[in-house]
């Protein structure tokens, strides 16, 4: 496992493997919200959330969790 996915799951941890993967989607969603709309929160553009409920990158290094979680089971949420 590597340092990423070490991170997750200290993060959201879980107890076996259907709640490892179900956290991966949930964050892959959140990725895919934000390059799409431009906030992880919503399915709209412009959605007029907050600074703080609008941005990837907090709490910080949810970004980059957000990105390997979407780039490895964000399949779903890819065209
Ligand atoms: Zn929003």
């Amino acid at each position: 496992m590597n340092e990423l996915e070490n991170k997750i799951n200290r993060w959201y941890p879980c107890k076996d493997e259907d709640g490892r993967v179900g956290n991966m989607v949930w964050l892959a969603k959140h990725w895919y919200r934000w390059i799409t709309y431009g906030c992880p929160q919503c399915y709209v553009e412009n959605c007029g959330c907050s600074p703080n409920n609008s941005n990837i990158h907090e709490p910080k290094g949810f970004a980059e969790i957000a990105k390997y979680a979407y780039d490895n089971y964000g399949d779903m949420y890819k065209k």
